[in-house]
């Protein structure tokens, strides 16, 4: 049995895989925030529930919303307090007499559609994560690229281009990053909403502009074409940076239908020349492919000892 565990802002869920990586269970606790001793035990408590379970002793691996130091492998966490600055792989597996993997959950999601999902035949895979944020990573021959300090992939904090800005207009918005006019703010779920509004001066929710844009609205047109354009433009550098074989998306963003039938021509008009976009994919796995790609990458250690 490998066990994946999704580690959230409010809600941890642990889910059982078999050994073909098919979903057996899963169950889902509120995050404890706050204090470090009560997270260990809390996860202790899950892997040691499903242990008895299915009278085994299961492989374990976790996706995080966040980075550990490679060197050291302390975290760097800013949503779940308690884990900022701590040793949780080393904690845990002392805990519970295991190796443990840990891996950034947007990774685990990109890992997951290589390993199994909708790039399982393409070499290259850069995964394109459109939910409250803009993240993604690269996997390279089922293998995850993580660059030379943890920040491969990270290319929702690199900046609109200027061509843009002026073509639409757009303000310039300060990024949770620290950074200012990062792409995140314009196309992520929130950045739609965001160019809506400035488009049109009203207030609506992503899913509401996406059911304005399909009814004909004309400020919601508007906002789409203006989405497509810019995102056509950010998955454009990323062919120019890494030449992926594949893109796939992930996030809620990743429901929108039309992004499939119209974002590879929105890449190929921003690249030069005779270059195209490559293939542009749905997930397989959705929401749970992180918690998948984690739980494989646990499974991974079982074979390296
Ligand atoms: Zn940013």
């Amino acid at each position: 049995m490998h066990y994946g565990l999704d580690i959230g802002g409010t809600k941890i869920e642990i889910t059982a895989f078999n050994s073909q990586f098919e979903r057996v269970n899963s169950h889902r606790v509120a995050t404890p925030k706050s204090d470090y001793q009560e997270f260990l035990t809390t996860l202790q408590r899950l892997i040691d529930q499903f242990d008895c379970e299915y009278d085994t002793f299961g492989t374990v691996g976790l996706g995080i919303p966040g980075v550990e130091n490679q060197e050291t492998g302390v975290l760097h966490i800013s949503n779940i307090p308690c884990l900022h600055g701590q040793t949780l792989r080393a904690d845990l597996a002392a805990l519970i007499s295991r190796p443990v993997a840990v891996e950034n959950d947007a990774r685990c999601f990109v890992f997951s559609e290589a390993f199994g999902g909708s790039a399982n035949s393409y070499r290259r895979v850069f995964g394109t994560i459109l939910g409250t944020g803009a993240g993604g990573g690269i996997c390279i021959d089922k293998s995850i690229y993580s660059g030379a300090s943890n920040l491969a992939g990270e290319w929702g904090h690199t900046s609109l281009p200027a061509k843009l800005q002026q073509k639409y207009q757009l303000p310039l918005h300060n990024c949770g990053c620290g950074l200012s006019g990062c792409y995140e703010r314009y196309i992520a779920g929130p950045g739609i909403a965001n160019l809506y509004h400035h488009f049109s001066q009203k207030e609506a929710t992503t899913p509401e502009v996406i059911e304005l844009m399909r009814a004909g609205d004309v400020e919601a047109v508007k906002t789409f074409d203006c989405f497509i354009d810019i995102a056509g433009a950010a998955l454009a550098s990323l062919v120019l940076i890494v030449n992926p074989d594949v893109f796939v998306m992930g996030g809620g963003v990743s429901n929108i239908q039309e992004i499939y039938e119209r974002l590879p021509n929105a890449v190929t008009g921003h690249l030069f020349g005779n270059n195209t976009s490559p293939a542009i994919l749905a997930p397989t796995f959705g929401d749970s492919g992180g918690v998948r790609g984690a739980a494989i990458l646990g499974s991974q250690l079982e074979n390296d000892q």
